[in-house]
């Protein structure tokens, strides 16, 4: 297999953008694009006159889908290097570029922090994985990643603009339906206002989750959790399967 990897690099914040080619080359018919980013180096790259060698600066952690470390935008499409095989692109040339979404720190790594400030805004971070045997909902919403693909390809997010997106709704879903009632109420207004005002139901993160978390059934199980039973508790419901 040979594939040429076409880079968008920077070296740092606020730096000029430019191009860089490496040849990567294998009979490896399993590699990823994460293991052609570990392979390449100085003696791969195809001359550029960009100066001296610096390496491709990449974020990995597990690199087996698990982490969401990984994501970035490969041949226009954001996904995670650790689960694209090379031989699944088509053609020779690959092209890697950072996440569009957040600011470039330096070459493929992006700063994520906007989504750890969106779930400390909505009073929300993520503790123990819950038991497979639990509320299923909440099971489902903690197989969140934290990657931020979702938020790449969202029409409704941008940093700063309040809307958490589904990175965000994944953590509060969860919390919804494993927290007391008292907790619930205010998880409740947290995501009416991190989350459903902002929604606009496009369903792209549905389709590009590498988790393959069921979003839509989440999602609408969420709304009805929050949005129904705070309309309950307007009317003085009691009805105690909802939020009240
Ligand atoms: S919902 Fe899916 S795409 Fe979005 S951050 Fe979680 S794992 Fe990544």
């Amino acid at each position: 297999m040979r594939k040429l990897l076409h880079i968008l690099r920077r070296e740092s914040a606020g730096s000029a953008p430019y191009w860089e080619d490496f040849l990567y080359e294998s009979q490896d018919e399993a590699a990823t694009v994460a293991t052609a980013l570990q392979s390449i180096g100085a003696e791969n790259r195809v001359d550029s006159g960009s100066g001296a060698f610096r390496p491709v600066a990449w974020e990995s952690s597990c690199l087996q889908r698990r982490c969401g470390a990984c994501a970035m935008v490969i041949n226009s499409h954001p996904a995670m290097a650790c689960d694209t095989r090379l031989r699944d692109l088509a053609g020779e040339r690959v092209t890697l570029e950072p996440l569009g979404k957040f600011p470039v720190v330096e070459d493929l790594i992006v700063d994520r922090t906007v989504m750890m400030e969106n779930l400390k805004r909505l009073s929300v971070w993520l503790s123990e994985k819950a038991d497979p045997g639990a509320e299923d909902m909440a099971f489902e919403a903690s197989r969140c990643l934290q990657c931020g693909l979702c938020l790449e390809v969202c029409p409704n997010f941008a940093p700063g603009l309040g809307f958490g997106g589904m990175a965000a709704m994944n953590p509060i879903a969860r919390l919804i339906a494993n927290s007391p009632q008292q907790m619930r109420k205010s998880l409740a207004k947290n995501y009416m206002r991190g989350v459903y005002s902002g929604c606009g139901k496009s369903l792209a993160c549905r389709d590009i989750c590498p988790a393959e978390i069921d979003m839509e059934k989440l999602l609408a199980r969420s709304n009805a959790a929050a949005v129904w039973g705070r309309w309950k508790a307007a009317v003085g419901s009691r009805d105690q399967g909802h939020i009240d």
